[in-house]
């Protein structure tokens, strides 16, 4: 019986975990900072406004009519998108000339409707951002939206307040691009806070990635940093779970299983 990287036991060679253990926060991998993706991982949104400035740009800047059906937009980025309807249309060679333009009319058109924004956080989420919160982690956004699309997402379900760093799309057409951004961000970060306590820098600190698709793992992989995955977008527990990730999850509840509590997160429930 093959080990799973987390310990876990797995039948040989089908990928899927027959005995699960109880988890706790202790499960998750150490690290000075935790990226979170968007859409799937902290939130679902329930309304067509992301969307529609996908396909109002579309048409008017590309007079392309496209309902995003067959596009890969799970674990895609929003210039990775267009780029797929693009080359559906048979039309790629015209992304580059027009897409500051069609980037510009998404973030206005989101901005018009930021009051329709109906986000649904994934369970638990606010649990966990307020548990690393309050241990003294660092909390990043890495995701395909666009800067001001997710911020404004994360504004909707009042998150805000917890994240110190975002990464983006609207330079970085690949996942894997954005996360290493993200990371290089997050050290960056921690580092400053060192300096500030005299104490010595740390270039190599581990920062974990939290993400709901094959694409996260994968870029998480290829940036050298630990990944949970979490079954709460679209893929199954079971398809991200054969993709090795370090620590998979039905939801984030999974997590607080045990109600083991850590010190940080009891002195936040007492508000001491
Ligand atoms: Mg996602």
């Amino acid at each position: 019986m093959p080990a799973h990287r987390d310990g876990w036991v797995l039948p040989e060679n089908s990928g899927r975990q027959s005995e699960r253990k109880e988890l706790s926060l202790r499960d998750l991998p150490i690290a000075s900072a935790y990226l979170f993706d968007i859409d799937g991982t902290l939130l679902n949104s329930r309304d067509g406004v992301h969307y529609n400035s996908f396909r109002n740009a579309m048409m008017l800047v590309y007079g392309v009519d496209t309902k995003l059906d067959n596009i890969p937009v799970h674990g895609n980025t929003d210039v990775g998108i267009i780029r797929a309807i693009l080359e559906k249309a048979g039309r790629s060679h015209e992304l580059e000339a027009e897409l500051p333009r069609a980037l510009d009319m998404m973030r206005a058109e989101v901005e018009k409707n930021i009051a329709g924004i109906n986000a649904e956080l994934c369970p638990s989420i606010r649990e966990l951002i307020e548990e690393l919160h309050a241990q003294g982690k660092i909390l990043g956004v890495a995701s395909g939206n666009l800067e001001s699309i997710g911020w404004a997402k994360i504004t909707a379900v009042g998150l805000r307040p917890f994240f110190s760093l975002g990464s983006f799309s609207d330079t970085r057409e690949r996942r894997v691009d954005i996360f290493r951004h993200g990371i290089e961000q997050a050290r960056k970060l921690l580092n400053e806070k060192l300096a500030e306590k005299h104490e010595k820098a740390d270039p190599d600190a581990v920062v974990c990635v939290v993400g709901d698709t094959p694409s996260d793992i994968l870029a998480a992989r290829a940036n050298n940093a630990p990944v949970v995955a979490v079954a709460t977008g679209i893929y199954s527990y079971d398809d991200l779970l054969s993709h090795q990730p370090d620590l998979c999850l039905h939801c984030c509840t999974d997590l607080f299983a045990d109600n083991y509590v850590t010190l940080a997160s009891l002195l936040l429930r007492l508000r001491l």
